[in-house]
């Protein structure tokens, strides 16, 4: 499969990388959206988050719980920080490995564009 997070996380190409465990792996985007935007992943292939169902209720808790202590480690959480999943081509999404993006450092706008 020519998936480009799975050789981001398999580090068959390299990434900057924040974190990483057995389930996940976290790094920078390297078209960064504010001055901190990070990327987690899983190292499992799951197109987009349509195909989640319950068994992956630990998998997506670790994601958000890892982005939340990211945020924290890097002083994001007071100030504010927002976490994203874009799914499927309306929803903005480009690459087809679900990832949640962490962004901060810059005040949000919203309605998101
Ligand atoms: P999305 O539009 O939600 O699918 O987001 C995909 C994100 O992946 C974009 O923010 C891209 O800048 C980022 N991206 C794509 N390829 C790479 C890469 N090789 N290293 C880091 N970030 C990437």
């Amino acid at each position: 499969m020519d998936c480009i997070f799975c050789k981001i996380a398999s580090k068959a190409i390299p990434s900057n990388l924040v974190y990483e465990d057995d389930q996940i792996v976290a790094f920078r985007d390297n078209d960064p959206q504010a001055p901190t935007h990070i990327l987690i992943i899983p190292h499992q292939h799951i197109a987009t988050i349509n195909e989640l169902d319950t068994a992956n209720n630990a998998l997506i808790s670790h994601m958000i719980l890892t982005a939340t202590k990211l945020a924290k480690d890097l002083s994001l959480s007071d100030d504010g920080y927002r976490l994203v999943w874009n799914c499927n081509r309306q929803g903005g999404q480009a690459v087809f490995h679900i990832h949640l993006h962490l962004l901060g450092g810059r005040r949000m706008q919203w309605p998101p564009g």
